[in-house]
């Protein structure tokens, strides 16, 4: 076991503090990162506090993780020391099951192994990026393009797989109207990439506040959905809208947005249940659906069109100490666009 040190919420909604860890020796098949960067994706702050229901404390948060490869273990093929690389919401899987088999590893049903806030198959509690090191299965390890900054690329590993993955599925591109629901670190990032798949992008935010970014990151038009117009004018409009949002929503209002056969795609994860009525999908033929992250080698495919594509996402670079003033933000929708932690700010602090 080698100690490193860490930034970890003692307990639920407590705020999070420095802290050690533990991290296992780099076994055959892992590499040892060196984290460089650690996005906060609004799901650090729901299972920190508890929203998703009973969860794993200490907790070290963080799956949005860029670094530089320190050590390879023997058997490790993919991998060597220096090489830039990410990790994402999942470090291990069953590798058996048929969702493991065809790629989609995030829907493992013989246990899939979380980031943080989950156990791994040596029966230890797992513990994220907001760390100075982290030891990875290489084959859960992901290649950041040398056209990405490490800074920029760190938000790719979540809110953009989570939004790649379902524009890629419902086929989001030329000749489709496509609506991104809330812009936020997942939000902006669908921005891009439907903008990079060549859909007509609209972006649906509760106010204007943030149209000119929006529309620099290639949304072709923008909406505030606290203005009632918004919902007459848009009428049976989209093919496909993505649902960003972080907190429960009038489904049935977005629903009357879609065109005959639109789809809408949710990967926002509320801490509420939200109201349906029926009738919302029955006109129109609509779909009414749900998306998880995304699997590995899709991952790597997302990463690697982003920088086809030149981009990373645009982050606020913060020292590990601004974490919790930083969560208070995210919950407030006041983030342009992805926090991004300096972890070399968790070391110069010096022993904890
Ligand atoms: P975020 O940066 O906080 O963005 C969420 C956006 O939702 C906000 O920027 C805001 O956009 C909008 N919003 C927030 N509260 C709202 C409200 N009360 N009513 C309407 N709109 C509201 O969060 P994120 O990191 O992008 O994550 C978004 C959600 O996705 C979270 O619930 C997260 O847990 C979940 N998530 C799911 C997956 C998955 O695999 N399915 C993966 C990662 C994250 P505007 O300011 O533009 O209105
Ligand atoms: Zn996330
Ligand atoms: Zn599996």
């Amino acid at each position: 076991m080698t100690t490193v040190v860490a930034y970890a919420a003692p307990a639920a909604k407590a705020p999070l503090e420095r802290t050690t860890i533990e991290r296992r020796e780099v076994g055959e098949h892992d590499v040892l990162i060196d984290i460089k960067f650690a996005g906060i994706c609004h799901s650090d702050i729901h299972q920190a506090r508890e929203g998703w229901g009973e969860a794993i404390f200490p907790m070290v948060p963080g799956h949005e993780i860029a670094g530089i490869v320190s050590e390879v273990g023997s058997g490790v093929t993919r991998f060597k020391v220096g090489d830039r690389v990410g990790v994402g919401c999942l470090v291990d899987s069953c590798r058996e099951c048929d969702n493991c088999k065809a790629g989609l590893e995030q829907y493992c049903t013989g246990g899939g192994v979380g980031t943080y806030n989950s156990v791994g198959k040596d029966g230890e509690p797992t513990y994220g990026g907001y760390s100075e090191k982290i030891v990875v299965d290489e084959n859960y390890t992901l290649r950041i393009p040398d056209g990405i900054s490490l800074d920029v690329a760190a938000p790719l590993l979540c809110a953009g797989i989570t939004t790649y993955s379902p524009l890629k599925h419902w086929n989001a591109g030329p000749g489709k109207k496509v609506a991104v629901l809330g812009m936020g670190g997942l939000g902006h990032m669908g921005v891009k990439i439907a903008h990079a798949l060549g859909a007509e992008v609209t972006v649906l935010s509760q106010s204007l506040r943030k149209k000119d970014d929006g529309l620099k990151l290639g949304a072709d038009h923008y909406y505030a959905t606290s203005d009632p117009e918004t919902f007459k004018e848009l009428r049976g409009t989209f093919d496909l809208i993505l649902s960003t949002v972080s907190a429960p929503l009038d489904l049935d209002a977005y629903l009357a947005l879609l065109r005959t056969d639109g789809a809408f795609v949710n990967v926002g994860a509320p801490e509420e249940p939200v109201r349906l009525n029926l009738f919302s999908v029955i006109g129109g033929r609509k779909t009414l659906a749900g998306s998880g992250i995304g699997g590995i080698q899709e991952t790597q495919e997302m990463l690697d069109f982003c920088a086809v594509h030149g981009f990373g996402a645009e982050i606020e670079l913060i020292e590990a100490s601004g974490i919790n003033e930083a969560y208070e933000r995210v919950l407030a929708s006041d983030v342009r666009y992805r926090f991004v932690i300096d972890t070399a700010t968790i070391q110069s602090m010096g022993p904890a």
